[in-house]
């Protein structure tokens, strides 16, 4: 049986210069061979070129680099990207690039299928499989890079973890591929472009806040009303609304940053003047947005968007209380590269 090789972009860059070190070689070759796995985003070790071709071989023969395939590009009529992003295990994962006027957004992954259980949710209908590796997320940001280089002229401008899976349930490689992308080692993206989106998960925003985090925080709200939230996110039964508040007031006093609420409005769901009432009161405690997100029909019929009168009730009652409040568009829904719709349907 084949040995298995090793991931080579598991290794820190301390541990691959003691590799060069043990190997009989100058440490400096970890660094070189670093900038090209990060920095370069290399596939193979073959387009290593400042590399000997005997130091190649020895790298080929001791490691893999388990670089995504982007199998298969969709284009929605509105610029949109979706990408079918397969790993190396051949689990499939999508990204999306959401190009506006002035931006380029990533929308990425975090997890194959989630293991949270959202009605509205087509992601959710997948069964968690694995985690991703803080490579693969990488990965997919690299990926939109270029794209976004090719199709649009600009470099990507944000990051959303907004793609299949729950970020927080990831923790940890999630925040090395953040590092990694935010490195000089890496992209050099500011932390401040990119946001982390989060069903609600307490103790992982309390985590998140003694980390002391520069990106940005959002929470997939949709209901402040325990009973009505538990009904369309079953999770919401252990982690509670007061949990979760509570988490959302220790975040807030840690790092002073404005919490965004992800919120969409249904038809008989939480369109009433009470529940714009609980929203108010539950995000009083910290200067916050809310998005009102679009409903995305995934197919079943369960759900229905809220008519635009409940839109405007909840956008005024949250002007009328200091509230930020922005109405979003959905953006790739004929591709199903909208939010709440990846599902490899492919
Ligand atoms: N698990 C994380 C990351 C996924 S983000 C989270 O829940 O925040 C995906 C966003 O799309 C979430 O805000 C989610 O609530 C929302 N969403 C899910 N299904 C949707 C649908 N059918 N239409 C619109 N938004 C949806």
């Amino acid at each position: 049986m084949k040995a298995q090789k090793k991931d080579i972009r598991a290794l820190t860059k301390e541990q691959l210069r003691n590799f060069f070190v043990s190997q009989g070689d100058k440490a400096f070759r970890g660094n070189q061979v670093y900038e090209w796995l990060w920095q370069k985003a290399a596939h193979s070790f073959e387009g290593m070129t400042n590399i000997s071709k005997e130091t190649r071989d020895m790298l080929e023969a001791n490691f893999v680099i388990n670089h995504i395939k982007v199998d298969q590009m969709q284009r929605s009529n509105d610029g949109t990207i979706k990408n079918a992003v397969i790993l190396h295990d051949d689990l499939v994962v999508e990204s999306v690039l959401i190009p506006t006027k002035t931006r380029t957004t990533a929308c990425v992954s975090s997890q194959v299928g989630c293991s949270l259980d959202c009605r509205f949710c087509a992601t959710a209908r997948l069964k968690r499989m694995r985690n991703l590796n803080p490579d693969e997320i990488y990965d997919q940001v690299v990926a939109i890079d270029n794209e976004s280089r090719l199709y649009f002229d600009r470099p990507l401008s944000n990051i959303v973890f907004m793609g299949m899976g729950e970020p927080l349930m990831n923790y940890n490689n999630v925040l090395k591929a953040i590092d990694k992308i935010t490195s000089p080692e890496g992209l050099g993206m500011s932390p401040k472009r990119i946001t982390v989106s989060t069903s609600g998960v307490p103790k992982m925003i309390r985590k998140m806040a003694d980390d002391e985090v520069k990106f940005k925080l959002a929470v997939s709200l949709h209901s402040a009303i325990d009973d009505i939230r538990t009904s369309i996110m079953p999770f919401n039964a252990t982690f509670t609304l007061a949990d979760l508040r509570e988490a959302l007031e220790y975040w807030y006093a840690k790092t002073k940053s404005r919490i965004t609420y992800e919120y969409v409005v249904w038809q008989g769901i939480n369109d009433s003047q009470t529940d714009v009432d609980a929203l108010v009161d539950f995000c009083r405690f910290a200067p916050s947005k809310v998005n009102l997100i679009e409903y995305n029909p995934i197919d079943d019929g369960e759900f229905q968007q809220a008519s635009n009168s409940a839109i405007d009730m909840y956008v005024n009652t949250l002007e009328r209380n200091g509230i930020v409040v922005t109405v979003r568009r959905s953006r790739g829904k004929d591709i199903d590269a909208a939010c709440g719709q990846l599902a490899n349907k492919q």
